[in-house]
């Protein structure tokens, strides 16, 4: 089962300016093959499927753990993604219809994911940069343990590579701050992978790591989390369950060479996260549309109803 919190994993900073073709960028770790729906699709069904569960219990909850973690990734670009494309926050025009006779959204016809406006109102949608659908064929579980870490230790190197590129093309902090995250998250998940595949194989393919070359003390997004230890942390996601994963992230083991020192340490339940950052409605493009002021009327009654 999965249980939902109504937060970030991590708290993003508010965007200075609207740039959907930040937004656009960003999509390439939402839907890009390396994405976030890629790693999650990845662990969800090779955690579905992993055969002698309780045989192989550290490795089956490690694939199970961070499942729940890549499902948060995937909620936290996406509102990354929304957040780049519809500007600064703020408390919006809550009027509905108007003129639209004047073309007020003439500039999204120059955006480069044209269809993030016309069909998803500057949400997010499992796409690439490109606009096309990230699909199943992305998903790997062949049912083997070793070729499956193996994959996964290949995909979280993938991704990394790729937060890199995206990285580099942008400016706003809302962008930067989503890659720093993910960069600190995804090299915990390539180590724990390398760490798993160690305890089976007798290969350091810790080693390899960071892969690309380049430590996160490189990355300023990258800092804060990596003095308060996320680079040491494994969460479990699950109030109980899980806890087996401490045999192979901990135990002794420390944490990479070229990043902060201190041993690994498995830690019940979630971090603490952020807020998620109102979107608000736009007349023009018909969000949310219907009577605005009605409606926000009677959620405001159901609300006190509820309470
Ligand atoms: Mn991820
Ligand atoms: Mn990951």
């Amino acid at each position: 089962m999965f249980m939902r919190v109504d937060k970030l994993q991590a708290a993003l900073p508010a965007p200075r300016k609207a740039d959907p073709n930040a937004a656009a960028a960003l999509q390439e770790l939402l839907g890009g093959k390396y994405g976030e729906m890629s790693t999650l699709g990845n662990y969800m069904f090779q955690s579905f499927n992993f055969r002698s569960k309780d045989k192989l219990r550290p490795f089956y909850s490690l694939v199970a753990s961070i499942t729940a973690e890549e499902l948060g990734h995937v909620e936290l670009v996406s509102n990354g993604v929304a957040m780049l494309a519809n500007g600064p926050d703020n408390d919006g025009d809550m009027a509905s219809g108007g003129d639209i006779s004047k073309t007020p959204m003439e500039a999204m016809k120059d955006i480069r994911s044209f269809a993030s406006f016309a069909s998803a109102g500057g949400g997010a949608l499992p796409v690439n940069s490109n606009s096309m659908s990230w699909n199943a064929d992305m998903v790997t579980t062949t049912g083997n343990v070793v070729v499956d870490l193996l994959h996964n230790f290949h995909l979280e190197c993938g991704a990394r590579l790729h937060k890199l590129r995206v990285y580099e093309t942008l400016s706003d902090p809302t962008g930067r701050e989503v890659c720093g995250y993910l960069l600190v998250r995804g090299s915990v998940h390539a180590h724990a992978y390398a760490l798993a595949l160690k305890q089976i194989t007798g290969v350091e393919l810790e080693k390899f790591l960071p892969t690309p070359n380049i430590p996160l003390d490189k990355i300023p997004e990258c800092q804060k989390y990596l003095q308060e230890g996320s680079h040491r942390r494994l969460y479990t996601w699950s109030p109980n369950d899980y806890k087996e994963i401490s045999g192979i992230w901990g135990n002794g083991e420390q944490a990479l060479p070229t990043d902060p020192p201190g041993e690994l340490e498995v830690v019940d339940g979630m971090p603490e996260g952020g807020k998620i950052h109102q979107l608000t409605g736009i007349p023009s493009a018909f969000t949310p549309d219907y009577a605005p002021e009605e409606m926000f009327e009677i959620a405001t009654k159901l609300y006190k109803a509820s309470r």
